[in-house]
This record gives structure tokens, C-alpha cells and sequence, in this order.
């Protein structure tokens, strides 16, 4: 990767890294010349997805954590900063599902259960807010940087296959990037979102990847599919490197047309 989509001589974090979409957004900037270090709470996927990446050419680190854990991925960008002397790029990506949508019973809003509402805000929101603020301090000093964070179409418009404590975080997300963007803009430090639809991930244990499910997340789809993650890759890469230069604050839907029906 040459010219302005070259990431050659940077250094960047992706969390959730060990599979989906973090691992694809991991191997492009990988690919395009960046120092990578995969953030995940699972040890066997990150070594695997490291392992992978290297054997690809790729220079890329393995950091077992749970976004969760606020110390934690503080903990890990100070380390990262440390051992490589710059942050270039911050993804964060890690996320998970919060069950059906209100279509099925479970989904519904009275069966929403209070212990599943809080981990998934613990997560969804409270981790990507954490992630933000870790690369935040690093690229405030350093005056330069870019930080990704992973939304959802389910962030930008109600959703029936989503739980509500799913789209809500998401919806979230949108604003903590315009509002974390906007204070720093002063510091050439861009952030957006990147607002997936359907992808064929692990997510919701790879519910997705059943021929039913698929074909209901499909028929939402203007181009009439789901996605492969690689599909991602383009896009990420844009954010994450001087080709998107004058763009800020901003959420992009990937999502085979379905935000423009
Ligand atoms: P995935 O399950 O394949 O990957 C998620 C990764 O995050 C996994 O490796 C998992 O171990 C990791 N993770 C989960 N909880 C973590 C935690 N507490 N700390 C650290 N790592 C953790 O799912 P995916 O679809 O690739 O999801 C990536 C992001 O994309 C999520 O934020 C998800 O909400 C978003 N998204 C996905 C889709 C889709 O259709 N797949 C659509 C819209 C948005």
C-alpha cells in the first residue's frame, strides 16, 4: 500500500481483534505497513489471528483484555505508547450482541434483563468510551492520530433483529464520536464511525452465519446479501490513514444500501 493509504511506519490498536471485523481491520493495516497490536479478551483467537498476520509479511502484538476493564485498556495503550513511542490509530471494535430484537418474545422490552442490559453497556459503551479516552490522551500530546469507532446501522435507525440494549449503545457510540471529535479537532486528531449492516461474523455466536438468519438480514439489504468482513477493509483503512484527512466527526454506513431505503 503506497501513497496516502500507506500506514507504513505507524503503530495502531484494533480491539476485538481475535475475530470478524477487528481481525479484518487488523490484517489491512497490517497489510498496508502499520505495527498492529490485536486487543481481545480471547487468548487462542489473538494467537491465532497474530500468528496469521506475520505469517502474511505483517508485524503485529497480541494484548489479552477486557474493554470492559477501563484500567485495563488504559493499562495497554500507556504499554503500547511505551514499547513503540507513538499511537497512530486507534479501532475500537470490540462488541457484542444483546440478543434478539423485539420481533422475538425474549427481545421484547419486558424481558430485558438487567444483568444482560449492564454488561452489554459495559462493553458496547463504557468500553469504547474507554478505548477513546486511552488513544485520546497519547494523540492530544503527539498532535496527530485517528481513532475508529466500530457503530452499527443499528445505531443510526431502530432495528427489529437487534436488543434494545444493542441499538441504544450504538446510537451511543454515534455521538461519543462527534462529541470526542469536536474537542479534538484543535489537536489534528480525527475520529469516526464506522456503521456496519450485516456482516458474517462470530458475533452472536455466528448466529449469522445460519442460511435462515442470513437470508432475513439479507432481504433488509438493498444489494440483497450479507457481507464478508474483507469487506471492511477498504473503508477502515480510509479512516485510518492520510487519505481521509479532512474528515471528522463523522458515522459511515457500510451496509449494502440499507440506510439509504
Ligand atoms: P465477532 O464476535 O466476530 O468479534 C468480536 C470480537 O470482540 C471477538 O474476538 C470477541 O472475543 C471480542 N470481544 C468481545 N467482548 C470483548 C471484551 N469485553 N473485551 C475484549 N474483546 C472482546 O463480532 P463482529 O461482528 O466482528 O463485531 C465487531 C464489531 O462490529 C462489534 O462492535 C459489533 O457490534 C459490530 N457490528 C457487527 C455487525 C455484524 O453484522 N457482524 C454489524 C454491525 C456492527
Amino acid at each position: 500500500m503506497t501513497g496516502r493509504f500507506s500506514m507504513a511506519g505507524k503503530v495502531a490498536m484494533v480491539t476485538g481483534a481475535a475475530s470478524g471485523l477487528g481481525l479484518a481491520i487488523a490484517e489491512v493495516l497490517a497489510e498496508a505497513g502499520a505495527h498492529v497490536a490485536l486487543a481481545d479478551i480471547d487468548r487462542e483467537g489473538l494467537d491465532r489471528a497474530v500468528g496469521a498476520i506475520a505469517a502474511a509479511g505483517g508485524r503485529a502484538e497480541p494484548v489479552q483484555l477486557d474493554v470492559s476493564d477501563r484500567g485495563a485498556i488504559r493499562q495497554a495503550t500507556d504499554d503500547l505508547v511505551a514499547r513503540r513511542g507513538r499511537l497512530d490509530a486507534m479501532v475500537a471494535n470490540a462488541g457484542v450482541t444483546a440478543g434478539p430484537g423485539y420481533l422475538t418474545e425474549l427481545g421484547q422490552i419486558n424481558a430485558v434483563d438487567d444483568g444482560q442490559w449492564d454488561r452489554v453497556l459495559q462493553i458496547n459503551l463504557t468500553g469504547v468510551f474507554a478505548t477513546i479516552q486511552a488513544a485520546a490522551k497519547h494523540m492530544k500530546a503527539q498532535k496527530s492520530g485517528r481513532i475508529i469507532a466500530v457503530a452499527s446501522v443499528a445505531g443510526l435507525k431502530s432495528e427489529v433483529m437487534c436488543g434494545y440494549a444493542y441499538t441504544a449503545t450504538k446510537s451511543a457510540v454515534v455521538n461519543l464520536v462527534r462529541q470526542s471529535a469536536m474537542e479534538l479537532a484543535a489537536y489534528d486528531v480525527m475520529v469516526n464511525g464506522i456503521a456496519p449492516g450485516p456482516f458474517r461474523t462470530n458475533i452472536a455466536g455466528g448466529r449469522i452465519r445460519q442460511p435462515d438468519v442470513a437470508q432475513q438480514f439479507a432481504s433488509m439489504v438493498p444489494l440483497g446479501r450479507i457481507a464478508d468482513p474483507d469487506e471492511i477493509k477498504g473503508l477502515a483503512l480510509l479512516l485510518a490513514s492520510p487519505a481521509s484527512s479532512f474528515m471528522t466527526g463523522v458515522t459511515i454506513p457500510i451496509d449494502g444500501g440499507i440506510m439509504a431505503r
